[in-house]
């Protein structure tokens, strides 16, 4: 049995630097694949873990979407062949559980029944055990992925951009064409123009949106969603009156009503509480972001309970990575989704602190670490 062994951004302590260093794979279980991996995005939630908002346990390795070459195949692994590139995205389908048998996998226990305990998959120099955070761990050379989480993918594109498949692709594009089911000529308004705003964005046009509004306080990333075909771009600003203004003005721009679909893609509870507000009497509103583990989420009761808003929750876009997968690198390969706009920056591991950085401060819509393949 091979021993898999390359650098890795460990998270040994809550707001620490990363620790960059090499660490080796545990033995294979027979239901995992090790995966030497080409490329996994920043995403802006691991902010959010780095500083210990989310539960995440050190050490472990973050990371929660990724993409690489499978190295080896775990002998109760079928349908997987070492040398396939593979997306591994945050979300397993082990086809099995409750929710796989139920077609909803997008909620598969083989992950969400683990209750935020990861499985130990790595080892440090000095012995010490280090999980995958989320069962990825994609910013390592290495990662020890279940069977039920990668997903072999066809296409002359580079790693780099599938990364994202997993991650902002799958949530973003999914919750417009899956979870929302946009139909053309509806109004969209979009809250939080980062990585996943964009791609929403994007597939909000593809489906035909009658007009699309973004939400989003930071003026670059307003200006982006502009330039990417956004009809009306509306700051919130930082005062309740300013967004009040703002809520005035999305009414505005649709008709008076708000808008058929809104979109949240921003966190915090006070924009989730906008969203809702700003979806029209029996709109739908996708919920996306969440800021900190615990936190509630206040709403009107008139406009929820009286006047018939729907609210919907996409964890991972509802796709079904198996079917899904390969039409989204379609839409990649054909440029009817743009990822040049998203993609800002790409980093090697040792630069895992500024990636982070970057990501904090906005200065990146999504940086992606890359690794020599
Ligand atoms: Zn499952
Ligand atoms: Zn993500």
């Amino acid at each position: 049995m091979t021993t898999w062994r390359g650098r890795a951004g460990v998270l040994r302590a809550i707001k620490e630097p990363f620790s960059i260093e090499e660490v080796h794979l545990l033995p294979l279980d027979p239901h995992r694949v090790a995966v030497k991996t080409h490329a996994s995005p920043f995403c802006s939630t691991d902010v959010k873990n780095w500083k210990g908002k989310l539960y995440k346990i050190p050490p472990t390795i973050l990371g929660h979407a990724s993409i690489g070459e499978v190295v080896e195949v775990g002998s109760a692994v079928s349908g997987i062949r070492v040398g396939q590139r593979v997306v591994v995205p945050g979300t397993p389908e082990c086809g099995v559980c409750y929710y796989c048998g139920i077609g909803e996998p997008w909620q598969c226990g083989e992950l969400f029944d683990l209750g935020g305990i990861y499985p130990d998959i790595a080892s440090g120099d000095d012995g010490a055990r280090i999980s995958c955070a989320g069962c990825v761990g994609g910013y390592a050379e290495y990662m020890s992925i279940s069977g039920n989480q990668v997903f072999p993918v066809e296409s002359d594109l580079d790693s780099d951009v599938l990364s994202m498949l997993g991650c902002g692709i799958s949530t973003g594009v999914g919750s417009v064409f899956n979870v929302a089911q946009v139909q053309p000529g509806e109004s969209v308004a979009i809250v939080g123009a980062g990585h996943l705003g964009l791609w929403m964005l994007q597939a909000a046009r593809l489906a035909g949106a009658g007009s699309v509004t973004v939400v989003e306080p930071h003026a670059e990333r307003l200006a982006l969603a502009g330039s990417l075909g956004a009809d009306v771009l509306v700051d919130p600003g930082s005062t309740p009156e300013e967004a009040a203004e703002a809520l005035a003005a999305v009414r505005a721009a649709t008709g008076g009503r708000g808008a058929d679909v809104v979109l949240e893609a921003a966190g915090p509870a006070v924009s989730q509480s906008f969203a809702v507000q700003a979806s029209r009497r029996g709109g739908r509103t996708v919920l996306t972001g969440f800021e900190i583990g615990g936190a509630t989420l206040p709403l009107p009761q008139v406009e929820t309970a009286l006047q018939s808003r729907r609210i919907l929750s996409s964890q991972n876009g509802q796709v079904h990575m198996k079917s899904d997968l390969q039409r989204y690198t379609g839409l990649l390969e054909r440029g009817l989704l743009d990822a040049a706009p998203i993609l800002t920056r790409r980093y090697p591991i040792e630069e895992l602190d500024l990636a982070r950085d970057r990501s904090g401060s906005l200065d990146d819509v999504c940086g992606v670490i890359v690794f020599d393949h």
